[in-house]
């Protein structure tokens, strides 16, 4: 499959009319993909931008909608993002919040524009069922609207499920078959690129895993639940502070912090999205301390990398 030339490249449109429509196409079939304009691709959180730039190199130029330090729950993207997307080849959604309440008008944004829902279908680390897995709940979906979605909150699954390199490898795989049917010219380069980012995945979930193996209190505390993939890859239970996106009332508060002392909980881990209010008083109680832990940092494997070490330190004590 070749990329067609359209109004989105306006370079490609800028060969000579002299065989009018014909040479454009053809124009633009080269200059597109050997020496011309980068794929134009939007995700919505910064841990996926790292991931399209690893397997796209200099053939893609990646935005995010979710901008750093900012709530991927509550994320308004503003008049200019959305006008931006006019300009974009391909959507990257990866299921949180922000996406169900907006996903319509990033849609109808741009109706030539791709839309890659980067979620596995299942889970690859569960070496019971035949094929792939289980069905993940919820992750195949490619509802927009759910009618149980309630916008600030999510439900019984958590939707950062980046947080476990072995599913980010899944997503990189989807990226690369895309990037492929967009851009055939760069196989090889895709195809290059995703082996050695996935090889760095299957390093780093040796890596954690080693760190994290000989932990004897497996419990861990935190606000908001973002961990809750790394907490089933690496046999850990985050307990989380805020229930169904709330924080919680003085009765519950005084159950966390029993829970925390029966569980040997010493650190409280926050994000920097959310409040640490709550966190600060259970740490005060149980004296403990809050450690930040940032699940969308861009700098992806470094900072999961960072994460379980804190963590791994945090269960030692
Ligand atoms: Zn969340």
């Amino acid at each position: 499959m070749t990329r067609k030339p359209d109004s989105r490249h306006p370079s490609r449109l800028m060969a000579p009319c002299l065989l009018g429509v014909c040479l454009i196409w053809i124009m633009g079939a080269g200059i597109g993909t050997a020496q011309g304009a980068a794929l134009r691709v939007v995700v919505s959180v910064p841990p996926q931008k790292t991931f399209v730039e690893r397997i796209g190199g200099p053939h893609v130029t990646v935005r995010t909608m979710v901008q750093p330090g900012h709530n991927p729950h509550t994320y308004d993207p503003t008049p200019h993002q959305i006008a931006d997307l006019s300009h974009a080849d391909l959507y990257i959604r990866i299921g949180i919040p922000f996406e169900r309440a907006w996903m319509k008008r990033i849609c109808s944004a741009n109706r030539e524009m791709r839309i890659l829902d980067a979620r596995p279908e299942t889970d690859p680390r569960d070496p019971s069922a035949p094929g792939h897995g289980r069905e993940r709940p919820g992750a195949a979906a490619a509802e927009i609207d759910p009618p149980d979605y309630h916008h600030g909150q999510h439900g019984e699954h958590d939707p950062h499920i980046w947080t476990d390199p072995i599913l980010v490898k899944r997503m990189a795989d989807k990226i690369r078959a895309e990037l492929i049917a967009l851009d055939p010219d760069n196989a090889p380069d895709f195809e290059r690129n995703y082996r050695e980012f996935a090889a760095e995945l299957e390093a780093l979930d040796r890596e954690i895993r080693a760190l994290l193996d000989q932990a004897s209190d497996r419990t861990l505390m935190v606000f908001h639940p973002s961990w809750d993939h790394f907490a089933a890859a690496y046999g850990l239970t985050f307990i989380s502070i805020e229930k169904a996106g709330k924080e919680p009332g003085p009765r519950a508060l005084t159950a966390l912090i029993e829970q925390a002392r029966r569980e040997r909980v010493k650190v409280i881990f926050v994000q920097p999205q959310f409040s640490r209010k709550a966190a600060a008083q259970i740490a005060r109680a149980i004296g403990g301390r809050v450690l930040a832990i940032d699940p969308l940092a861009a700098d992806y494997i470094a900072n999961l990398r960072r994460v379980a070490r804190q963590i791994a330190a945090a269960v030692r004590e």
